[in-house]
């Protein structure tokens, strides 16, 4: 036997094992003991989510082809590879591989929101340090948690084929299914706590983009919008109706887009569709800066209305061309 067959094992971390590592890591330190992690803890749970993320989705990359990992496919070169000598393509460029070439199964957009507030929360902490609630990062990590474990569900566990690497992952995996199963049930727990200023709003509350939870009351104007459960603030209703659609009114405008609806009841360009806590499963017309909600846009005046009847047409509208006839 020569010198580097005796070299220990433990070294040998291949990319699987190593982000499950990652991912067992993080919820451990983001559910911390009874839901209250230390600062620390936090800010190691929150690095460690985004290293699991990102050698997951690589490790997937790799068990199709290697030089998928690579920004430049062309350039790999399996001894650089190994030695870890070269630059790996990005969170968006390794969904979008995942996508297009490996055709994985989980449905994941490139820009997928809570990806990129992830990295912006993990920035944030590096550089800045943060002022979040403890709630508020457990909160925004979940979507992530969610969709990572989902991935390996159905995308990483079935096409692993040895058998020894199959059953050391699947006990990761036992412990990271419960680590995650402490942290929804300790912010399934801060929601009921919420219950008392929710109830009765339902048709108003809109889902947080950032913890997913139906924590966003249109209050009608009076305060800026802010996410009661993870504390993400919106700005006034307009502000925060571009903010849901992913755009901004310089942006669309600029590209001709032009303004979002008008609000039949206060006037405001404030109203996009997007489901409430009342209607979980399906969009609503609302208008975020007062809270009103509308059957759907009038064809002929563009505004947010209740329609007339089998017509894409408001009431004000229908009546106005029934006078000409
Ligand atoms: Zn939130
Ligand atoms: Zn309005
Ligand atoms: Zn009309």
């Amino acid at each position: 036997m020569s010198d580097t067959e005796q070299q220990p094992e433990d070294f040998h971390f291949p990319a699987l094992t190593n982000g499950l590592d990652y991912l067992a890591s993080a919820v451990d330190s983001l559910s911390g003991e009874n839901g209250q992690p230390k600062p620390r803890d936090l800010k190691y749970g929150v690095l460690h989510l985004q290293a699991a993320v990102e050698t997951l989705l690589k490790a997937r990359l790799e068990m199709h082809d290697p030089a998928l990992v690579w920004w430049t496919i062309k350039d790999y070169d399996e001894r650089k590879h190994e030695a870890g000598d070269f630059k790996s393509c990005g969170v968006p460029g390794a969904l979008k591989r995942l996508s297009d070439t490996v055709k994985i199964e989980s449905v994941i957009d490139p820009e997928e929101a809570s990806l990129t507030e992830l990295a912006n929360l993990r920035n944030r902490l590096t550089h800045f340090g943060w002022k979040d609630t403890v709630v508020a990062v457990q909160a925004r990590t979940i979507p992530v948690l969610d969709l990572l474990v989902g991935f390996i569900n159905t995308d990483i566990l079935p096409h692993v084929d040895q058998a020894e690497e199959a059953l050391s992952a699947e006990r990761q995996m036992e412990q990271i299914r419960a680590g995650f199963k402490h942290l929804t049930d300790f912010v399934a727990h801060r929601m009921e706590a919420l219950q008392g200023e929710l109830a009765r709003r339902e048709h108003t509350t809109a889902a947080c983009r950032s913890c997913r939870q139906f924590a966003v009351v249109l209050d009608g104007g009076a305060n800026d919008l802010t996410c009661l459960l993870c504390g993400r603030q919106y700005g006034t209703g307009e502000d925060a109706a571009w903010e849901f659609i992913g755009s901004c009114r310089h942006v669309s405008i600029q590209d001709g887009g032009g303004d979002l609806n008008a609000c039949g009841s206060c006037g405001s360009n404030a109203v996009i569709a997007t489901p409430t806590a009342h209607s979980p499963e399906r969009d609503t017309w609302i208008c975020f800066a007062c809270g009103a909600t509308f059957e759907g846009i009038c064809e002929f005046c563009d505004q947010a209305a209740d329609l007339v009847a089998d017509m894409d047409m408001c009431r004000d509208c229908y009546a106005s061309r029934l006078a000409k006839f």
